[in-house]
């Protein structure tokens, strides 16, 4: 009898076994194909993984497969490759990361109706390439074509990194393999669609992403497999895209910690492209202005492992890099959150018709309100955290948890009517400068503001029609856009981060400095970028203003190793979330007890702590590190872990995951 191995989406670590039925003949052609099975009372979509033909079950147990679906090519071989390896990395059930892969319609039972892609009848004439800079046609002429190598390549925003990107689709087209282009947000991929279209009318590109509808994932997905769309330009979850015909993987701002899944299997998509390329044997870039430091101690730890290629100067004509300056506030005192030369500045670009752009990381009107009689703030009652002020949406809000209760006319507590506002977010710094420069025309752009992506791309349309002379900013806006009349960029409170318990913090900080003042002028006008700071002597931003990366990253490094810290150390977090404290530690504490961990002393284990917002949404959170200075030997143990870990008996409202290489603590 023949008997189908199917992978399903559930949190077992097996796969089940199926008969399949007389009058079906099934071979090894079929592996990879969708199979429709009974499970429990109801069916399921499986991915058939193996034919075999013996069993543990009782042949009198085993369900027949209800019908196969041959309607799409089988997931290839690489893509079984890719999905083993990504289980066994991160420790989580094969069936559920195969299945997760797959877009939501070719999971379901009965599948949305999708319209077929566009065909395109008439040639479309292609963009003209411009003419390469030497930087550009130096960093090409190393990247050799189809051979399997990382690259690493560093360039300041404007060096023409996306030009490099779309010589080498273009060489990978020729060769008649496909490309997968990988960006860290939604926001960016329509700008990059058009300019990736623009140049390859031709070449099928579809787009893959969370916020398509699921008809449209599946057609393109389905695209991608057939072979029909030679060109997947998508967020993370289309690292696991099926590409046949594969022959380049690029990862554009590779340091972005959004390639990190936070939720389910907590993959980074920038290691399993990584992977990936490896695994295929074909060429990877890693682009960013600012790499992460795993990626540049990879590049330049003498291994070779990536082949690092810079970009120094920016690739227009004229363009010339935005000049960055401390401005003290211990000399320049502020007032209402802004300095005197700041706002000088503001006032200079609204007299010659340019903009500015006020970036600060912090949304809301103020973080907290508080009862200066008795000492009442605005904390959220189910987390860890305090309710910040929207004044514009006539609220106090969460966060964390989007609990949000009305703003009190008095102290809940004391009675006082004089309660007071603590800091400042981007509405507060919003409401100044509209006192400041009545004039002006103000756009704020932060989550609340811009939140969808209709609201986003009106936001940046008004900004790109010169429809508004001061922008106040998140990070959001720092990202990937090009704004043709900004010229002035002022980040108001960047020092939090330098002293922050994170250690990661820095690093992140200088990326988004960086790309912040990436935004600030282009072609014919240059930039000018003015940091508001207490300590304007700091190595971070005294290697920021000079455009330094390198010897950031340098100093970065060397106190990492000293500390012992990833690069040079690899990690796990092991969290926990219960309705008490006591029974998520106790939960680590008995996980942290088991014999594995007394047996390598390559292992080292953290004690189980409350975790930095130690509770959410009403569930106290706890985490426990494990750290290794080999990657191997942390793998090994945690292969051995997770299993005694689903063994434990827990309460059942106990839940805890187990992330590899966390981002966050
Ligand atoms: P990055 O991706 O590094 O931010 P881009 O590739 O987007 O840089 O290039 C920045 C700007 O310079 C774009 O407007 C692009 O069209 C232009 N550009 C890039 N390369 C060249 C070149 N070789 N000659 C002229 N303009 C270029
Ligand atoms: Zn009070
Ligand atoms: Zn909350």
């Amino acid at each position: 009898m023949q008997i189908a191995r199917v992978a399903l989406d559930v949190p077992l670590r097996r796969f089940f076994d199926y008969r399949v039925p007389e009058g079906e003949r099934m071979s090894v052609a079929d592996i990879g194909c969708r199979v429709r099975v009974p499970f429990g009372q109801r069916q399921k979509i499986g991915i058939l993984v193996e034919l075999a033909t013996d069993t543990d079950i009782p042949l009198a147990q085993l369900k027949p497969i209800e019908s196969i679906l041959r309607e799409l090519p089988p997931l290839p071989a690489a893509w079984f490759r890719l999905t083993r390896f990504c289980a066994a990395y991160y420790h989580a059930p094969l069936g559920q990361v195969m299945l997760s892969t797959l877009p939501a319609g070719l999971r379901a039972l009965a599948p949305p109706k999708a319209r077929p892609l566009r065909q395109h009848i008439v040639d479309v004439p292609a963009q003209p390439a411009p003419l390469l800079t030497c930087e550009q046609e130096a960093a090409l002429t190393s990247m050799a074509v189809g051979k399997a190598r990382a690259y690493l390549l560093h360039g300041v925003t404007g060096s023409g990194k996306t030009e490099i990107y779309l010589r080498l689709i273009e060489r990978c087209l020729a060769a008649g393999r496909q490309s997968l282009l990988l960006v860290p947000e939604i926001n960016l991929t329509p700008q990059l669609e058009a300019r990736v279209t623009a140049r390859f009318p031709n070449a099928g590109l579809v787009s893959l992403h969370s916020e398509l509808g699921e008809a449209a994932r599946s057609r393109n997905w389905r695209a991608a497999l057939t072979g029909e769309a030679r060109i997947v330009l998508g967020t993370r979850l289309a690292v696991f895209t099926p590409l046949p015909e594969l022959g380049l993987i690029i990862v554009d701002e590779e340091h972005d910690p959004s390639f990190k899944q936070q939720d389910g299997i907590r993959y980074s998509a920038r290691d399993l492209a990584v992977f990936r390329a490896h695994d295929s044997a074909i060429p990877i870039v890693l682009g960013s202005a600012t790499p992460s430091l795993e990626s540049w101690a990879n590049a330049n730890d003498g291994t070779g492992r990536y082949r690092l290629l810079s970009l120094r100067e920016r690739a227009f004509e004229g363009a010339r890099l935005p000049l960055l300056r401390c401005i003290d506030t211990r000399v320049d005192k502020l007032q209402d959150g802004l300095s005197r030369a700041l706002l000088l500045a503001i006032e200079q670009r609204l007299a010659r018709a340019e903009q500015s752009l006020v970036f600060l990381n912090r949304r809301g009107y103020a973080p907290v309100m508080a009862c200066a009689a008795c000492g009442w703030t605005s904390h959220c009652h189910r987390c860890a955290a305090n309710l910040v002020l929207h004044l514009a949406d006539r609220c106090l809000r969460c966060h964390h948890c989007g609990f949000e209760a009305r703003i009190p006319k008095r102290c809940p507590t004391c009675g006082n009517q004089d309660l007071n506002t603590f800091g400042r977010g981007t509405q507060r710094i919003e409401a100044v400068l509209a006192e400041r420069f009545p004039q002006a025309r103000i756009l704020r752009v932060d989550r609340d503001s811009a939140g969808s992506r209709r609201q986003w791309e009106t936001s940046v349309a008004t900004i790109q029609r010169g429809e508004a002379d001061i922008l106040v900013g998140t990070q959001m806006l720092a990202k990937g856009h090009d704004f043709p009349k900004l010229t002035l960029v002022g980040a108001i409170a960047p020092d939090a981060a330098l002293f922050a318990a994170d250690w990661r913090a820095p690093e992140r900080l200088f990326a988004q400095l960086m790309q912040v003042a990436g935004r600030a002028g282009r072609a014919d006008r240059p930039g000018e970028v003015l940091l508001q700071t207490q300590f304007p002597d700091h190595p971070l931003y005294a290697a920021l203003v000079r455009h330094d990366y390198p010897a950031f990253a340098a100093t970065q490094l060397k106190e990492r190793q000293q500390a012992g810290f990833p690069p040079y150390a690899h990690q796990a977090m092991l969290r926990a979330e219960a309705p008490q404290m006591t029974e998520a530690l106790s939960f680590l504490a008995t996980a942290r007890a088991g014999p594995e961990s007394e047996n390598d002393p390559l292992v080292i284990f953290y004690d189980p702590v409350p975790m930095r917002l130690s509770r959410r949404a009403s569930l106290e959170r706890a985490q426990l590190l494990v750290e290794s200075p080999s990657r191997r030997t942390l793998q090994r143990f945690l292969a051995g872990w997770v299993t005694r870990l689903e063994a434990i008996k827990a309460s059942s409202r106990l839940r805890w995951h187990l992330e590899v290489d966390p981002l966050e603590f």
